[in-house]
């Protein structure tokens, strides 16, 4: 039977990237307790073993920054993005000093491979996390810089054969951990244990399958490739339009959720994490694929459940959209059938470039996407000279449909969340002068 624990405090003093010694503490006995919940941390990690965490540090925010403009420090809710700094820390020093780890890693691949920004050497840096797993004697890497090899999907696979991943986590001395945030996402509704395999990947293979099988894609490496244990940390949790809060979208940020959810099958601890965050289980894909595909159970029977009860943290997370036409009222949205991934993506765009639509309106710039098979294109943009952004292969039949198109191709256009808002972005800046 698949084990999971719910490990709660009802306060939690300091910050993710930024706590004294005594504030860490109060996280140290929360991880202490989680092993101690599920069996004991010598069930999961032997002396002498190495073990890798893989956090979700997808951003370059700490939770304290500097302001650029005070120069004074400044509270970052930004930073709920990323895996706790506190939770890698105890983890690490448990393994170290208490299970008598060889060594203990938190790898981590860039989110985006366009800018410098974006590598995990910079967001594990700026996000504490680094300094964190250091001062208890981890060390922060990039998977980028280790050897990879192709390894086979387990039969039946259901997205791809095979895959990259990693060399270091197909080695039977290694202790893979995954260690998620707790969020929500455009995309995939929550983004848990399984959404996490996305960060081994090197950015190209981060694209196979990134498209309606993106959570076949996360079955499969489950079965394939599965972590010993899956440590969700949500002492700050992120809900709405996630999985990156958006700036001046400050409920999108909980910093007092101040939950651990841990289990030794990751679809039994996102199944259980998704009910912490008041989301039926059977309504996120990844689970419901998992389980129905036999990577792990989502039935609380068949899950040994400890710690605090569900009900005692249950949260109604805002829950997020993937609905991009109408929610924006200037913004005109062409669809034809885009699937659910062009539309996600064109609405997390949108909700990142909001604080432009106000002024692109009062100039007559309101922007136009088209997505989707069989967009039908009114006749007022057919021929004309408006700018017009379309989204995907399936739109690509209109990439010429004005004199002024810009295209992004691909299946799922992934490059568009990338530069599409740059161009807005400049658009706006030149029209404010
Ligand atoms: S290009 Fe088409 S199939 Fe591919 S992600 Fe976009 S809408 Fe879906």
């Amino acid at each position: 039977m698949a084990k999971v624990t719910i490990v709660h405090r009802d306060n939690i003093p300091g910050y993710p990237s930024k706590y004294t010694e005594e504030e860490f503490q109060v996280v140290l006995d929360m991880v202490d307790e989680m092993f101690h919940n599920l069996g004991g941390i010598d069930k999961y990690i032997k002396p002498g073993e190495t073990v890798v965490l893989k956090p979700n540090s997808c951003t370059y925010f700490g939770s304290v920054m500097i302001d650029k403009t005070t120069g004074e420090e400044r509270v970052n809710l930004q930073g709920a993005a990323n895996t706790d700094a506190r939770v890698l820390a105890a983890i690490t020093k448990l393994a170290l000093e208490k299970a008598n780890a060889k060594e203990v890693l938190t790898a981590e691949t860039c989110a985006f491979d366009y800018h410098e920004r974006w590598q995990a050497c910079i967001t594990l840096d700026v996000s504490g996390i680094k300094a964190a797993v250091e001062a208890v004697g981890g060390k922060a890497v990039d998977f980028n810089d280790m050897e990879r090899v192709e390894i086979e999907i387990k039969k039946p696979a259901n997205a791809m054969d095979k895959i990259k991943v990693p060399e270091i986590l197909t080695r039977d001395d290694v202790v893979f951990i995954n260690c998620p945030a707790m969020k929500t996402h455009s995309f995939e509704t929550v983004t848990l244990g399984m959404k996490n395999y996305q960060g081994i990947f090197k950015w190209e293979d981060k694209l196979i399958a990134h498209d309606g099988k993106l959570s076949l894609k996360f079955v499969d490496m489950v079965r394939t490739l599965p972590p010993r244990l899956t440590v969700i940390s949500g002492l700050w949790a992120v809900q709405g339009q996630g999985p990156i809060p958006m700036r001046g979208h400050d409920y999108m940020t909980i910093t007092d959720m101040n939950t651990i959810v841990a289990g030794d099958n990751v679809i039994a601890t996102d199944a259980v994490c998704a009910r912490v965050m008041g989301f039926d289980p059977m309504e996120v894909r990844t689970i419901r694929l998992g389980a129905h595909l036999g990577a792990g159970p989502l039935d609380l029977e068949q899950i040994e459940l400890s710690g605090t009860p569900i009900e005692a943290v249950k949260r109604d997370f805002m829950k997020p959209s993937g609905e991009c036409n109408g929610i924006y009222p200037t913004v005109r949205v062409i669809e034809g059938s885009p699937c659910y991934v062009c539309k996600a993506l064109v609405r997390a765009i949108c909700d990142g470039l909001s604080f432009t639509f106000p002024l692109l309106h009062e100039k007559g710039e309101d922007p136009i996407f088209i997505l989707g098979l069989n967009a039908y294109i009114p006749e007022d943009i057919r021929g004309s000279d408006k700018e017009v952004w379309v989204i995907g292969d399936c739109a690509a039949e209109h990439k010429n449909v004005t004199s002024n198109t810009h295209f992004y191709p691909g299946c799922c256009p992934m490059q568009a969340n990338i530069e599409l808002p740059g161009t807005i972005i400049s658009k706006w800046k030149k029209l404010k002068g």
